[in-house]
């Protein structure tokens, strides 16, 4: 626009714009139709990329429909934003380390109601959607269920117009990109951001600064009362990145805030005037480090400084972000619980509790018990994990080091929490030792999930059967003392992504059978019950799952080079490498059908005919995890490459699994592999994308399968295995993996196999420590379960014979799995344990 108030057209020309609209006009979408959608597109690709449509690169052409489309969404953005400032409501902040939130570009086409538009539109430009949306980079910025739940939520809340910023860390590096170089994982570094991302709005004027290290000072303040300041060693800055999060098409759009650690200026121009330009520059990447790289562990934090730096620095902004720019200076803050409730997203926030102490207790001078007050009525918590060795723990003398202010705050938040205690249950040491947030043993450490639950109004676990192990296995003592401190909150998937945008074509048989209301509102699924008695439609929807299983192959044969065959049974299992999900337990599975047609036991014609998929990530630094993944590559091979199984059986491992692989991947399961042990899987979710897009489950009693299997029905679903009590009982006894070895013959073949070299060209060292782990350690008793296992899995080849009967119960599934909406959970969330409502 210039000063005359002409709109310049790349199209239709100079058009006049009547100065008072001006204001508006900034603010005003483009017209939704494709016309409009032209005009704007071609303006971003001339003005903002800078290149004319004849010379434009794929990414040029990317990154205009990007900027177009978010065109669309900004006036609602805008509203949202100065809403918040203007009107006295409350808002959920969601403070998480992760957010694993995949492609954009879809999501908000999707959200706008845009995809017919930009489909026509790019093609009257002679372009394709399908080509531009594969130029999308996904942001990374998660490990796995945690980040991806995250995501989830915030999608949902966006969706139930209530008002949410979502904090977190714009990692310059998300979770690594995985590559297989002779089966083994090589990690490679995830470069998102090489291309420029279209969907960040940095914002530097709104940088918080963030302190480290020194030491403490008490003074008396001119009123004569005892403070302390905290006086800083070093310092960064902290500049918001802000994302867009759409709602459904209500017209919301809700913020995710990702801030980037800089250097600040007072730090580096002290040191160039010493004149060292080389330590100058140093610095800044000192400083720079903090958000550089997600750490990419998944339920086994490692104590690492830069790790506790990550945490304060992303909570540290995003607590003074609030409480003194969306609110304003001068708010009240004796009435912030009226305007935000801060959900700790596992412990990896939780050092916001400590700071929040500071800034109302330091900054703000108010007394420390009703600064305690405000904010135990700010923070609740949700615990992801049963794995005692994923519990954060942090060594003190790290802690005190690097936050001396920080680790004052939780001395005394625990010395009047253990002074409660003693008050209650005088004389029980023993219990007071146990409920300490400092512990004293195998070193000092500060107990995150303590002072978590400490500070918090709610805490909760992720589904039913974790809320209840939380509260009897993990904080027992907490649970005693506050029984109505602990619920249960189970997760949830957003319908949006995992079906809608996912499964189009499952979508579209969706809607036309009941409509779509079911977007949003999955609960609606229960109205095609009725249609698994109806002939024709299971045929349709055979139909859409073959149609879903050969864009899969296409996919993989384009993207990791599989020949794979269309019609056998596709049996996935994805999420990340760890023991307690026993990839080991599928791989004995396929290694068992494998000996039994090589030893001639039985002919390959009489097995139902299988293609397994697994996609996973390991931790780079997880030795074992590392090897099973070489091990899973080397039984494809062997499988693949052998011409007697051809058309039978099939072994996939597409590399690097993340949101997208996952999009294409679950629409096109037929069985769905949940097979952890009993007690150790807090939730899952990728079991509840599976049963929403008409995989039956193979599981155990575990997390949400619970859940699954009860509204299901226990014929739509193949339960085996140990139950959590028997789990407790086995290894309460002394579990001894080698006597199911020596008992079941299939087994003990099967382990044999692996040991000989079947699967290493003969040679027996290369998976010994693989073998020697299950037979001598199995901590999560794989070779217990075995027998169970394979029982079920001949149950799912009878049942798949059938292929009417098998259609009906995986229309089941989806008619019955509404409830995993994480819109429900959210409603959940708003209806226990935050109290906010949504905005009109
Ligand atoms: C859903 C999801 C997960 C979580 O899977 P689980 O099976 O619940 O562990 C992990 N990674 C990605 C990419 C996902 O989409």
């Amino acid at each position: 626009m210039d000063d005359q108030g002409y709109v310049i057209d790349p199209v239709k020309g100079p058009r006049s714009v009547p100065t008072h609209e001006r204001a508006l006009e900034a603010v005003r979408a483009p017209a939704a139709d494709v016309d409009g959608f032209v005009r704007e597109f071609l303006r971003e690709l001339n003005f903002g990329q800078g290149v004319s449509l004849a010379r434009a690169t794929v990414n040029d052409q990317y990154l205009a429909l990007a900027r177009t489309v978010r065109h669309y969404l900004m006036a609602r953005w805008l509203e949202a934003i100065a809403h918040q400032r203007r009107e006295p409501v409350k808002a959920v902040g969601y403070l998480s380390a992760e957010y694993l939130l995949g492609r954009q570009l879809d999501n908000a086409l999707l959200a706008a109601d845009l995809e017919g538009v930009v489909t026509d539109g790019l093609a009257q430009c002679g372009l394709s959607l399908d080509t531009l949306r594969e130029q999308e980079e996904e942001p990374g910025l998660g490990n796995g269920g945690l980040g991806r739940l995250a995501a989830c939520f915030i999608d949902s809340l966006a969706t139930l117009s209530v008002p949410c910023i979502g904090y977190g860390i714009r990692y310059e590096y998300g979770i690594f990109r995985q590559t297989f170089v002779d089966g083994r994982q090589v990690e490679q570094p995830d470069t998102w951001l090489a291309l420029g991302s279209p969907w960040e709005f940095p914002h530097p004027e709104s940088s918080q600064p963030v302190n480290f290290a020194g030491h403490t000072e008490t003074f008396v303040d001119d009123d004569g009362s005892e403070r302390t300041r905290w006086v800083p060693e070093w310092g960064v800055i902290g500049v918001p990145y802000n994302y867009m999060v759409p709602g459904y098409r209500n017209g919301r759009v809700n913020t995710l805030r990702l801030w980037s650690a800089q250097a600040t200026k007072a730090f580096d121009l002290s040191i160039f005037n010493g004149g060292d330009y080389v330590d100058a520059v140093r610095a800044q990447t000192f400083a720079e480090n903090i958000s550089k790289v997600l750490y990419p562990e998944d339920s086994t934090p490692q104590g690492k400084e830069l790790r506790l730096q990550q945490q304060y620095f992303f909570v540290a902004c995003s607590l003074a972000d609030f409480m003194f720019e969306v609110l304003d200076k001068d708010f009240d803050l004796t009435r912030l619980p009226e305007r935000i409730v801060f959900q700790l997203n596992d412990t990896h926030p939780v050092i916001a509790v400590p700071e929040m102490m500071r800034l109302l207790v330091d900054v703000k001078k108010l007394p420390w018990d009703q600064a305690w007050e405000i904010t135990r009525q700010c923070f609740n918590y949700t615990c992801h994990t049963l794995l005692p060795e994923a519990l954060e723990v942090w060594p003190v003398d790290l802690l005190r080091r690097l936050l001396p202010r920080h680790y004052e705050i939780i001395d005394r938040i625990n010395a009047e929490f253990l002074a409660d205690v003693r008050a209650r249950f005088p004389g029980d040491e023993m219990m007071v030792r146990r409920m300490s947030i400092i512990s004293d043993y195998p070193e000092r450490g500060v107990r995150m999930a303590h002072l978590a639950t400490v500070a918090s109004g709610r805490v909760n676990g992720v589904a039913e059967l974790h809320s209840q192990l939380l509260r009897d296995k993990v904080l027992p003592d907490f649970s005693r003392i506050w029984p109505e401190k602990f619920t249960n909150v189970t997760n949830g998937v957003t319908p949006r992504r995992f079906l809608r945008h996912a499964n189009p074509s499952l979508s579209g048989l969706i809607t036309e059978a009941i409509g779509d209301g079911w977007v949003t509102d999955l609960d609606k699924l229960q109205e095609l019950e009725p249609l698994a008695g109806d002939a024709s439609f299971r045929a349709r929807f055979r139909e859409v799952k073959r149609a879903n299983k050969s864009r899969l192959v296409n996919l993989l044969r384009e993207r990791d080079g599989y020949e794979l065959p269309v019609e056998p049974m596709l049996d996935v299992m994805v999420k990340r490498l760890h023991e307690y999900k026993r990839q080991s337990l599928k791989l004995l599975h396929i290694v068992t059908l494998y000996d039994r047609i090589a030893s001639g036991r039985v002919a390959a014609s009489q097995i139902q005919p299988r293609t397994f998929v697994f996609g996973a990530k390991a931790a780079p630094g997880y030795w074992m995890a590392k090897e099973t993944i070489h091990l899973i590559n080397a039984v494809a091979s062997t499988v693949n490459s052998d011409p007697a199984l051809e058309g039978v059986l099939h072994v996939a491992f597409p590399a690097n699994y993340n949101v997208t692989l996952a999009e294409t991947l679950i629409p096109a399961a037929d069985l769905s592999e949940q097979i952890s042990l009993a007690g150790k899987e807090a939730s899952g979710t990728g079991n509840m994308k599976f049963a929403l897009n008409g995989a039956l489950t193979i599981g155990t009693d575990d997390g949400a399968n619970v859940e699954i299997r009860r509204l299901v029905g226990e014929d739509n679903f193949f339960l085996f295995g140990l139950l959590e009590p028997e789990v407790a009982d086995l290894s309460a006894q002394g579990y001894v993996p080698s006597s199911f070895y020596e008992s079941d013959d299939e087994l003990k073949r099967a382990l044999d196999l692996i040991a000989a070299g079947a699967f290493s060209g003969g040679n027996p060292d290369t998976f010994a420590p693989v073998v020697s782990n299950l037979l001598h350690e199995d901590r999560f008793m794989a070779l217990a379960d075995y027998r169970a296992y394979l029982d079920a899995q001949a149950r799912v080849d009878a049942a798949y014979a059938d292929q009417d009967a098998w259609s009906r119960s995986a229309i089941l599934n989806v008619a019955r799995c509404g409830f995993f909406s994480s819109d429900r959970s959210m409603r959940d969330y708003i209806d226990r344990i935050w109290h906010t409502d949504p905005v009109s």
